[in-house]
């Protein structure tokens, strides 16, 4: 293929100069050049200076990421396996941890190939593929794999189709296949995951440390109610943490079994643990009228939800969240209020949850906040990439 030669518009020129790493419509000047997805691009200047080197892939809202500074340096087979094996370079520490053994290796423009991730669940890899573009490299990602070895199986996820959904068949790409749930571990937690059952798998790896500081700082002796579950594993954390009871919360049905698994692959019994599957807004409505009250309250919607009844975005409806969910806390009680929209900042959100106190004439102070861990590697130069906010707040009176 050819490379194409995309000319940055004069007041975006300083960006890329600057690293950043997405290429995107309003930037470039020439975009109706771009025809074949996975087509290696030079980003230039209006005299054809040479600024960046990337690749053409439909993401989101971008076009493709930069992969290269470097005019000399070839996209190739060596390219892809110097940047996997940097990355796992810098995750020696995970691979030394014997009590957790799934963590994220490579992190798309965190580690400087953008659309791709790579994440270790005890001896397999899973692959993520979010664009059409980044897929088209898949043989040299696959080699360097390869290279480095010692992995039982390869599994992937394309996360790409016209409508930017993920796209169903099989995950399997080489290896052993394995036999599904694999149990990892996570801190000494264990977790069931699927890597061959639809999109997710179920755990989150980038909220580990939001786990463990559940576990060991704030569950002990609480009732907490898990909001937004999916397999209930911040409920696991608490429960092995001391809580006196969990409840999770979830309206997709999968979520009720899939739950009472992650409670037994840990040892603990479901039956004393309450797994709801409703829409959490209206769980909300049930906890108010019946007068329930929690010890800590976890708020981890997605994005973006529509259900039958309503749509939900955390840019606009953050407030209103938090309202419920100070509603239902203790006095003296803690909110987990998390949020992996990568639109908004910290100081954003933070306005969100003050806003919500505010609105309900209460007062509040944060204990802590995360981002992401350390295994999901940000891009300094791109804000977005560290999508992650949680802010663990106490609900002082
Ligand atoms: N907190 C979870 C991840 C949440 S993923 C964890 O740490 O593992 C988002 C979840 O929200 C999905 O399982 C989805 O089914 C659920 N969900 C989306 N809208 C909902 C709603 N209105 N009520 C209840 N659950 C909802």
């Amino acid at each position: 293929m050819k490379t194409v030669e995309l000319k940055v518009a004069p007041k975006f020129l300083k960006q890329y100069k600057g690293k950043y790493p997405l290429i995107y419509k309003d930037a470039i000047m020439n975009v109706n050049m771009l025809k074949e997805e996975g087509t290696l691009v030079h980003l230039v200047d209006e005299s054809n200076q040479f600024i960046a080197k990337g690749y053409y892939g439909k993401q989101n809202k971008g076009l493709g990421w930069v992969l290269s500074y470097n005019q000399g340096e070839k996209i190739d087979k060596i390219f892809f396996k110097n940047k996997i094996s940097n990355a796992i370079g810098k995750r020696k520490a995970f691979y030394q941890n014997q009590d957790t053994n799934a963590f994220r290796i490579f992190n798309g423009e965190g580690d400087g190939i953008g659309g791709l991730s790579i994440d270790y669940f005890d001896g397999y890899y899973l692959i993520q593929w979010y664009s059409e573009g980044i897929y088209s490299f898949k043989n040299q990602v696959l080699s360097a794999l390869d290279e480095i070895g010692g992995y039982k199986a390869i599994y992937e996820k394309k996360r790409f189709d016209t409508k930017g959904k993920y796209i169903d068949d099989d995950d399997f790409v080489k290896g052993e296949r394995g036999e599904f749930p694999i149990i990892v571990k996570e801190n000494g937690m264990n977790y069931a995951v699927y890597l061959n059952d639809g999109a997710m798998v179920g755990i989150f790896l980038d909220q580990r440390d939001v786990r463990l500081a559940i576990r060991e700082k704030y569950a002990k002796g609480k009732n907490v109610l898990n909001t937004f579950s999916y397999t209930g594993a911040f409920s696991v954390a608490a429960a092995i943490g001391g809580a006196k009871k969990t409840t999770s919360v979830d309206l997709a049905k999968r979520s009720k079994s899939k739950t009472i698994e992650q409670f037994s692959v840990n040892g603990i019994d479901a039956e004393q643990q309450d797994i709801i599957v409703m829409d959490v807004f209206d769980y909300f409505k049930y906890a108010k009228r019946k007068d329930l009250k929690f010890d800590l309250v976890v708020l981890d919607p997605p994005s973006f939800a529509r259900s039958k009844k309503r749509t939900f975005s955390t840019a606009k409806d953050y407030p209103a969240l938090m309202m419920d969910a100070i509603e239902i806390t203790e006095k003296g009680g803690i909110i987990v209020a998390s949020t992996n929209n990568a639109s908004f900042s910290m100081k954003k959100f933070k306005g969100f949850i003050d806003k919500g106190f505010v609105e309900m004439n209460t007062k509040y102070t944060i204990l802590e906040e995360f981002s992401l861990p350390a295994d999901f590697q940000a891009n300094k130069h791109y804000l977005p990439s560290n999508y992650l906010k949680v802010l663990v707040i106490k609900k002082v009176n």
